[in-house]
């Protein structure tokens, strides 16, 4: 179960995304006590989710049509087979606290199986209800163009 092996993060350990300690950096988002200002916080808090199979944080970032539990499922499943190393950010294009959309691009580190892989993306974000007052949600994962 080695995708759950940081799961229960005590505040004072450092947060997955490398973004200081967990309690300042993507606990408080996970929680739901804070919420991302900007495209980077909130793919930040993505992936250390992901990490820490914080499942019901990702379901609610991401709009989806599925069904929940079906998307519930799946990402339990991927949170168990997977463990994210390291998070490397590439590239931000604006996804401020006074813009409507962005992108991140980063390069996510893992290791399954004992194999270890790189997911290289570029994610794009929005707000909900496309205005500022509405959360930074995940839209979809663009072309890289290398
Ligand atoms: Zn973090």
């Amino acid at each position: 179960m080695a995708g759950f092996g940081t799961r229960g993060l005590r505040p004072e350990q450092p947060c997955p995304c490398g973004g200081g300690s967990y309690g300042s950096c993507c606990r408080p988002l996970h929680r739901q006590e804070r919420m991302a200002q900007t495209a980077e916080q909130l793919m930040r808090s993505r992936y250390s989710a992901f990490a820490l199979g914080e499942v019901e944080h990702l379901l609610r970032t991401q709009p989806s049509e599925e069904p929940l539990l079906q998307r519930r499922r799946s990402l339990e499943a991927t949170c168990r087979q997977l463990r994210w190393r390291r998070l490397v950010l590439l590239a931000t294009e604006a996804g401020g606290p006074g813009d409507l959309e962005g992108t991140v691009t980063f390069e996510a580190h893992y290791s399954a199986g004992g194999q270890r892989g790189v997911l290289r993306e570029r994610s794009r974000f929005g707000r909900s209800g496309g205005s500022l007052a509405g959360p930074w949600l995940y839209l979809e994962a663009l072309e890289l163009s290398d």
